[in-house]
């Protein structure tokens, strides 16, 4: 699986204890993130990241740009919402290309919980439930 990281600044902190947390379980899976987030992970946790440039320097729509290839499986993005981010259309743009392409999003812990403990079972039937609507919804 080709998992997407991507924290706020004021989010990086739970990112990174997050991702410590979980790490047995991402490290089995492709990782990539925005430049400053992947960097703080990397550091913190020894993980292996791909990492795109920062967010407000096109990253976010790095990561669209693979969304849209169907090259990615998952987004996990903890957004700050009560601080005005100066590349807002691009962090607009990559959650739009999400559910055009119907790739699982989390936008906070509490979503990004439920997903990462969807991973840790190793069931990714739900890739072909969703691949088979894909079909659908462009056919
Ligand atoms: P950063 O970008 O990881 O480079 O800080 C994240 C963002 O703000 O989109």
């Amino acid at each position: 699986m080709r998992i997407a990281l991507i924290a706020h600044d004021k989010k990086k902190q739970d990112l990174i204890q997050f991702s410590t947390a979980y790490k047995e379980v991402l490290e089995k899976h492709e990782l990539f993130a925005t430049g400053t987030t992947g960097l703080k992970i990397s550091e913190a946790t020894g993980l292996q990241i791909h990492r795109f440039q920062s967010g407000p320097l096109g990253g976010d729509q790095e990561i669209g740009a693979m969304i849209a290839k169907d090259k990615m499986d998952m987004v996990l993005f903890f957004r700050d919402p009560l601080t005005a981010q100066p590349h807002e259309p691009d962090v607009s743009a990559l959650i739009r290309l999400c559910d055009v392409y119907l790739v699982p999003l989390a936008t906070n812990m509490g979503t990004a919980e439920i997903l990462i403990h969807g991973l840790e079972r190793g069931d990714f039937s739900w890739r072909e439930i969703i691949q088979a609507r894909k079909g659908g919804q462009n056919g």
